[in-house]
């Protein structure tokens, strides 16, 4: 289809960056429990520069436990994961700085109620990566006033909307400058009138070339934005493909039954 077949970038789709052809984030035969439950079997998934994957699946699926695990907010047992050729270190320094070179956005947003928009931006800059305070404070600026918060840099988490605040943790992840950014369902806590307005930051960011992992319900973002879709089911990944692909062809009875129900 779309995809490049020799070094040259394909030419992306509107939404799309172009993407690289080195592997910056790289699982390989990734197993891990809860107790008895076995919630990642043995998922093999490479991620490139510059590529945005959409894991979709149903609730349960181990999408959010894949996305904790490659931050190593959870263990595992057995495989490796690596992240621009470095292992994951399990504690310690190298941890704080795998953690720093991958920007997380969750479902709730996270903001640090009592502290400002503003303090919330440049606290991780100036604690982990020991940016200057006025260094943090610009670069903080820049990044609300690219996710359309900036006027609102000196109020508290709780004077903005949902869309807003979680536009703010989009912003403070950026802040970190991480390789890749994961977000997991970054949409599924707003109201609707403001899941576009998160959705539209998220496409701007795709197309100007981050790397991002994104669990989503969305299937006009993974349309328009994503390289490549993965189907997640009972811990496994059951396909891979491109959008268009994926959806106008899934080869799975799983992936065909889950599209059923959400199309
Ligand atoms: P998804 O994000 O696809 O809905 P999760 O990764 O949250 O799925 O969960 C996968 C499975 O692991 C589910 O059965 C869930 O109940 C279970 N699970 C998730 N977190 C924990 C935990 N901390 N302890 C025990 N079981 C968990
Ligand atoms: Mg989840």
């Amino acid at each position: 289809m779309s995809a490049s077949n020799g070094s040259q970038a394909a030419e992306p789709a509107p939404g799309r960056g172009a993407v690289r052809d080195d592997p910056l984030v790289v699982l390989k035969g990734v197993n891990k429990h809860f107790g008895a439950l076995h919630v990642l079997r043995d998922i093999d998934l490479t991620v490139h520069r510059g590529e945005v994957v959409v894991v979709i699946g149903p609730s349960g699926s181990g999408k959010s436990t894949l996305c904790r695990t490659i931050n190593r907010l959870e263990t595992f047992e057995s495989g490796s994961i690596e992240i621009d050729g470095q292992a994951l270190p399990e504690e310690g320094k190298a941890l704080a700085q795998l953690r720093a070179d991958v920007g997380m956005v969750f479902q709730s947003f996270n903001l640090f109620a009592h502290k400002t928009i503003l303090e919330n931006v440049t606290l991780g800059p100036t604690k982990v990566r020991r940016q200057r305070p006025a260094e943090a404070r610009q670069r903080a600026m820049e990044l609300l006033e690219r996710v359309g918060v900036a006027h609102q840099a000196e109020k508290y988490p709780a004077q903005l909307s949902g869309g807003q605040q979680q536009r703010v943790a989009i912003a403070r992840a950026l802040a970190m400058e991480p390789k890749v950014m994961l977000f997991d369902e970054p949409t599924s806590a707003l109201d609707p009138e403001m899941i576009n307005e998160v959705l539209d930051v998220m496409t701007d960011l795709a197309r100007d070339g981050m790397t991002m992992i994104v669990v989503t319900h969305e299937m006009g973002f993974a349309r328009r934005a994503a390289n490549r879709v993965v189907f997640m089911s009972d811990g496994q990944i059951v396909e891979s493909a491109e959008p268009e692909q994926f959806f106008s062809n899934p080869q799975s009875a799983r992936a065909k039954d889950f599209l059923g129900k959400i199309l």
